[in-house]
């Protein structure tokens, strides 16, 4: 039996969405695109997955196009929108601590004319709206800032920020990376201020290979996929039905659980940070009001890949750092003040709320025979 303790990276799909997903399979077989009653039927589905996710944001269905992940919303919203509004106002605005989705694709626009302004927490770690609202001007055409960190679990003042850039620069494009904050924190496009949101299938129990991009009304956002017109014109290429059907299904199972699965996994994490202040040698990174889903830990004088195999052999899995960077260290701790060795030993635990203690307890005794057993 193994203990899964990595669902930053990935979650289980529930069953709900495996169902949903073999209905789809073999129900709705026909292209959405088809004119006839089997293209109809995939269409229908496809629909009322779309009313299920728009309504747990708050938002028209009209408004939501189905993406293969956030990968690709995060490059539709960054990409898209630089091209519709970019032209005069060359800037964009993100934090210093984004996923490898967001910094790269503004990294690769800023070698295409863009200017990138990057906003890093302050020395107490923390990030503050004011910081983004003074990074912004009239040069500005976006903004995008993630609305909880996958490595740390910190949550970002996305709404304060958002509000006043709306306030003093109206022009500007916010966006937001929700994909660790959905179904664990209301996720509401209008209490964000968020022109544009981008949303993950797999993070929420809903399978790999689909997400899901947000576009306010009225607001633009150019192609990044050119094809057969399909989600409007925004994102061609054939809906994957049975993904798109099993993302629903996972939202419809736990949009109602909100609130009751953050206080479940808050009660882990308290466990799980008394046990572990037990162990020496083991520090905390996440902040203390982060989210309870993910706590990343450094184990000193432990580098985190001899951590995580040792912890591997005994059927326990955790993630170094990243595990999206496929253990390729990203930087983000060392925004949030973590570097040299105790990056080096960074562990990240990130839990659901089918996570119970007694799992927590076989991890906690065996990350304290690794700081016995393992030699630096
Ligand atoms: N954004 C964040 C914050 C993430 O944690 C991830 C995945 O780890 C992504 C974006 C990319 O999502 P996907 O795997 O659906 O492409």
């Amino acid at each position: 039996m193994s203990i899964y303790l990595d669902n930053a990276a990935t979650t289980k799909p529930c069953e709900d969405a495996v169902r949903a997903a073999a209905e789809a399979m073999t129900e709705y077989y026909g292209n959405p695109s088809s004119l006839h009653r089997a293209g109809l039927d995939a269409q229908l589905a496809v629909d009322g997955a779309r009313k299920t996710i728009a309504d747990s944001i708050g938002a028209d269905p009209s408004c939501l196009y189905f993406t293969s992940g956030a990968t690709e919303s995060n490059n539709l919203a960054l990409r898209g929108a630089s091209a519709a509004y970019g032209r005069k106002s060359k800037r964009i605005v993100i934090s210093a601590v984004e996923h490898a989705s967001i910094e790269e694709t503004a990294a690769d626009l800023e070698k295409k004319g863009f200017e990138v302004t990057r906003v890093s927490p302050r020395e107490d770690g923390r990030f503050y709206a004011a910081d983004f609202v003074n990074a912004c001007g009239e040069d500005v055409c976006l903004v995008s800032m993630m609305y909880v960190n996958n490595e740390t679990g910190y949550i970002l003042p996305v709404s304060d920020t958002f509000a006043m850039i709306k306030r003093k620069f109206p022009h500007i494009i916010t966006h937001t990376d929700c994909v660790q904050a959905y179904m664990k924190l209301a996720v509401k496009a209008s209490a964000l201020s968020a022109d544009l949101i981008s949303l993950s299938g797999h993070k929420v129990h809903g399978g790999k290979g689909v997400g899901a991009l947000y576009i306010k009304k009225g607001v633009r956002v150019l192609p990044i996929i050119t094809g057969g017109r399909q989600e409007k014109g925004i994102r061609s290429g054939t809906e994957s039905v049975p993904m798109i059907c099993a993302f629903g299904a996972a939202v419809e199972k736990l949009a109602p659980t909100v609130k009751e699965r953050w206080d479940k996994v808050s009660a882990l994490r308290a466990y799980l940070l008394d046990r572990l202040s037990g162990i020496d040698g083991i520090s905390v990174n996440s902040p203390d009001d982060g989210s309870p889903y993910v706590v990343n830990i450094s184990a000193e004088g432990k580098r985190s890949e001899i951590m995580l195999h040792f912890l591997e052999s005994k059927g326990i899995y955790v993630s170094s750092g990243s595990a999206c960077s496929k253990g390729q260290q990203s930087g983000v701790l060392g925004q949030f003040g973590i570097t040299g060795k105790r990056a080096d030993s960074a562990l990240r635990i990130s839990m659901s709320a089918e996570t119970t203690e007694a799992e927590l307890d076989e991890f906690v005794t065996a990350l304290a025979e690794g700081m016995e057993k393992i030699r630096g």
